[in-house]
């Protein structure tokens, strides 16, 4: 059911469908096909890995090694080309499809998954924006949600990401929730719950930025390089056709999500919240509530996004975090010496011996 103005509603009964994208072959365009320009000097880290935005996650990576994340740009093949044994890997899949079931099986518990073929960038993107249209009414409802796409220009960079789950509590706060599933009974290590806790804050600015209406046609297109005259491909066409809503390209769904966040009147989050539990048995281990200083997030948010933006850089772990480098892939090739800056800020000799 929708407005003319475009705003949805939700029925209790009906429940939530999270699209996702599945890729299918882009029709041939006509003319030359673009191409990419060559890396130049000067060019900043967002150029030169060809990155239009970032992932809350990425910029979360940073916590435990700037460098590490700099790496897995510049020496990707390090990574892939590494030495596992066979039983090491079956091992590491396990743990991954684990940590993958938890989260659909909890994702299943409230709204269904539907496949939609992305014919184009634009589709993909449409997909997310759909996801983002039905669950609005669902939170007006009241409803619990799970795997809501945020994302918006913060600090001059274009950032996306996934929030695990926004449900309101007794107490009628929204609340936002982010599970991180664990091999052993154990907590994290205070080096990982700072990763986690940006996670949630990033996560917090994105979705308070989004009602408040702040998103912007411009911010869309110019980051993230898409085309607003695209049309929209059958697959994402049939489930906007489902949510009511009278578009055919992507700038028509975009100007509708702008103009559905500026009109939802959806609250803030209230309280962030980690939830730890075991991979295994899917038991609860603890849960923490991360307090929220916006200011001092935005002044964290800067630094990070300096080294992205060319302004400095990537850096190291530092001296007492040292221990990290024993179980890093790339401790061979590394070259960061803690405790140690040059006057032009650039890593100094610095080999991490291996056994
Ligand atoms: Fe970072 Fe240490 Fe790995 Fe170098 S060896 S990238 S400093 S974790």
């Amino acid at each position: 059911e929708s407005s003319v103005t475009g705003k949805l509603s939700i029925s209790k009964k009906c429940a939530v469908e999270r699209l996702v994208a599945v890729c299918a072959v882009e029709p041939a365009t006509t003319g030359s096909p673009r191409k990419r320009r060559r890396p130049g000097l000067g060019w900043n880290p967002m150029e030169r890995f060809w990155r239009t935005h970032l992932a809350v996650t990425q910029v979360c990576a940073q916590t435990w090694c700037e460098l590490q994340v700099a790496y897995g740009f510049e020496i990707p093949h390090v990574l892939t080309g590494q030495q596992e044994s066979p039983e090491m890997k079956a091992g590491a899949d396990i743990h991954l499809s684990r940590g993958k079931r938890q989260r659909l099986s909890r994702e299943l518990e409230v709204q269904r998954v539907v496949s939609v073929p992305a014919l184009t960038r634009e589709d993909r993107q449409a997909v997310s924006f759909l996801n983002l249209l039905s669950m609005i009414p669902a939170l007006q409802a009241g409803l619990r949600v799970r795997e809501l796409p945020v994302f918006g220009l913060l600090e001059g960079v274009f950032l996306m990401g996934v929030i695990d789950e926004l449900c309101y509590s007794e107490r009628g706060e929204l609340v936002l929730s982010e599970l991180k599933t664990r091999r052993l009974h154990t907590l994290p290590a205070p080096a990982q719950v700072k990763g986690h806790s940006l996670q949630v804050r990033l996560y917090k600015l994105l979705f308070d930025s989004l009602v408040r209406g702040d998103l912007q046609r411009e911010h869309v297109m110019s980051h993230l390089h898409l085309r607003p005259e695209r049309a929209l491909g059958p697959g994402v066409l049939e489930h906007a056709g489902k949510l009511s809503l009278q578009v055919s390209t992507f700038g028509e769904l975009l100007d509708l999500l702008i103009l559905n966040l500026t009109y939802c009147e959806l609250p803030a989050v209230d309280r962030l919240s980690l939830e730890y539990c075991h991979q295994g048995t899917g038991a609860p281990i603890s849960s923490q509530d991360v307090p929220f200083a916006e200011g001092q997030l935005r002044e964290e948010l800067r630094d990070y996004l300096a080294y992205w933006t060319g302004h400095r850089e990537p850096r190291g772990v530092d001296i007492e975090e040292v221990w990290k480098c024993s179980s890093c892939c790339y401790q061979q090739h590394c070259e960061w010496k803690p405790g140690e800056s040059t006057a032009t800020g650039t890593t100094s000799a610095y080999k991490v011996t291996t056994p």
